[in-house]
C-alpha cells in the first residue's frame, strides 16, 4: 500500500482539524516519518546518545568460557555423596584470570573464585559457605546439586548471535555491552539536523534591553535544551519577524539545510492563516487544534524533503508539545525502532485539580514519595501556559485523560516522570 500524502489522510472521514484528540495526532504523525538513512561508523564513546544502524553480531561468547558464579571449590558431582558429607583433597586453585593448568581427578577439588575458570575434569562448584578446609582436605556439606554454580560459556550471548539490534539508541549499558564483547567501532546513524526560530514582533534577544510590550525569546532556549539532550544537531536561527517575506525566506533556508524545522510561535486564531498561506505554498502541512492543554494549535507537515513542527507560542505550550509530540518524532528519525513509550504510572492526588472533560490536560506536578509505598504527586500551583517557572519546578507531568472531569484530592491520577535515567 503506498502511502497517502499529508493532504489526503488530512481528508478522511473521521478527521477533525479542529478538535483533534493527542493519540490520533501522534499517530498522524507516525505515518509520515521516514528515519534516516545516512550512516557512519564511529568509535564506542562516540555512539553514546546516537542510534545503531547495524545488528552488532557477538564475535565471542559471553561468558567465554565455563566460570565458577561462587567463591569456593570446584568439584566433580559424581564424587558427592548423595546424603552425607564428601571430604576432598584440594590440589591447586583458579581466580579469575589465573586458571587451574591441570585436570580435577577423582577424590581432587580446586579452589575456586568468581569468575575462575572451572577446570577440567570439574562439573560443579560448591560454595565455601557450605565448606570447611583443614590445610587441603575440604569437606562439604550435603544436599549439593550436581552443576550448581556453574556459568557455561556462551550462556548470555552465543557467540554469532545478535548482541544488539538495529534501532537500538546506545546509552551507557550498551557502551559496556559492546566493550564486554570486544567490539571497538560500530554504525549508527548520523545524528538529525534539526533548524528552529522563533516569530513574534513582540521578541527580543537576551542581551538587549526590552522596549514597551517586549519579551525575551525564552523558546530559544528551551527548544535548544530539548535538541541537545536528543542529540540532535542543532540549526539555531534566532528571531523571525511576524513579515512573510522574511517568514517564507526563513523557511525555506531552513528545510534546505535541515532534516527537521521546528517553529514557535504564530499558530494560534489571527496568525494561524498567514502561516498557512504561506505553508501552503512552501509545502505539505495541517494545522490542527489539538484537544489538550496546553499547547491546543499544532502544524505539522512537510517543507521540501523536511518535516515541520509548527508549535504553539506559549513557553509551556511549546514544552509539552516538544514533549508529547515531536520529541517521540525526532527518535523514531534519528532511527530508534521501537521508540518506548514516555512511561506513566499511577499517584495520588492530593489537591483539587479543576479540569472540564473532552480534552487532555498535561498539568505540571511535583511527585513526592510516601514513607511505606506508593507517591502522592501535587500540582506546581499556577498552571497557566505562559508560567515557565511551573516546569522549572515541576518533576513530572499530570496526565488527566479526555474523560477525566474535575479530580478531588484523594484521587488516583496518571503522571509522567520528566527525568530520564539514562
Ligand atoms: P503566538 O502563538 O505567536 O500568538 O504566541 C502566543 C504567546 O506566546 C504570546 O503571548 C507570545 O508573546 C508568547 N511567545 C511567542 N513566542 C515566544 C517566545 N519565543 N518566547 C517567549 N514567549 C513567546
Ligand atoms: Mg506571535
Amino acid at each position: 500500500m503506498t502511502k497517502p500524502t499529508i493532504a489526503e489522510a488530512s481528508c478522511a472521514d473521521d478527521y477533525d482539524p479542529n478538535s483533534m484528540p493527542v493519540d490520533k495526532a501522534r499517530a498522524f504523525i507516525h505515518r509520515f516519518l521516514e528515519p534516516l538513512t545516512a550512516t557512519l561508523r564511529v568509535p564506542i564513546r562516540t555512539a553514546l546518545g546516537r542510534v545503531l544502524a547495524e545488528d552488532v553480531v557477538s564475535p565471542v561468547d559471553v561468558p567465554s568460557h565455563r566460570n565458577s558464579a561462587m567463591d569456593g571449590w570446584a568439584v566433580r558431582a559424581a564424587d558427592l555423596a548423595p546424603g552425607g558429607e564428601t571430604t576432598l583433597e584440594e590440589v591447586g586453585a583458579s581466580f579469575a584470570g589465573r586458571p587451574f593448568a591441570g585436570k580435577v581427578g577423582p577424590g581432587q577439588c580446586v579452589r575456586i573464585m568468581t569468575g575462575g575458570v572451572v577446570p577440567g575434569g570439574a562439573d560443579t562448584v560448591v560454595m565455601q559457605e557450605r565448606a570447611k578446609a583443614e590445610g587441603r582436605r575440604v569437606t562439604f556439606a550435603p544436599g549439593q546439586k550436581a552443576g550448581q554454580n556453574v556459568r557455561e560459556a556462551g550462556e548470555d550471548l552465543k557467540r554469532g548471535s545478535v548482541a544488539l539490534a538495529r534501532g537500538r539508541l546506545v546509552r551507557p549499558a550498551e557502551l559496556g555491552l559492546l566493550a564486554s564483547l570486544g567490539v571497538g567501532e560500530v554504525a549508527v546513524y548520523r545524528p538529525l539536523r534539526v533548524a528552529f526560530f522563533s516569530t513574534g514582533d513582540e521578541l527580543k534577544s537576551v542581551g538587549t534591553p526590552l522596549g514597551e510590550g517586549e519579551i525575551y525569546d525564552s523558546n530559544r532556549y528551551t527548544i535548544h535544551g530539548m535538541l541537545e539532550r536528543l542529540g540532535c544537531e542543532v540549526l539555531d536561527m534566532g528571531v523571525v519577524r511576524d513579515d512573510p517575506a522574511l517568514l517564507e525566506r526563513a523557511f525555506r533556508e531552513a528545510a534546505a539545510n535541515a532534516d527537521v524545522v521546528i517553529t514557535s510561535g504564530g499558530v494560534s486564531v489571527g496568525e494561524a492563516d498567514f502561516v498557512k498561506d504561506l505553508m501552503g505554498k512552501l509545502g505539505e502541512v495541517v494545522f490542527w487544534k489539538i484537544a489538550m492543554k496546553p499547547g491546543r494549535p499544532l502544524a505539522y507537515g512537510r517543507i521540501g524533503g523536511a518535516h515541520f513542527f509548527g508549535l504553539p507560542g506559549n513557553p509551556v505550550s511549546v514544552m509539552v508539545t516538544f514533549y508529547q509530540f515531536v520529541r517521540e518524532a525526532l527518535l523514531r528519525l534519528m532511527g530508534q525502532d521501537p521508540v518506548p513509550p514516555f512511561p506513566t504510572f499511577p499517584a495520588t492526588c492530593t489537591a483539587k485539580l479543576r479540569k472540564a472533560p473532552g480534552r487532555t490536560e498535561f498539568q505540571r506536578g511535583i511527585l513526592s514519595r510516601v514513607a511505606g509505598g506508593g507517591w502522592t504527586v501535587a500540582p506546581t500551583g499556577e498552571q497557566g501556559s505562559g508560567i515557565l517557572k511551573s516546569m522549572s519546578e515541576a518533576n513530572c507531568f499530570i496526565v488527566l485523560g479526555e474523560a477525566v472531569g474535575t479530580v478531588e484530592p484523594g484521587t488516583v491520577v496518571e503522571v509522567q516522570f520528566l527525568e530520564g535515567l539514562v
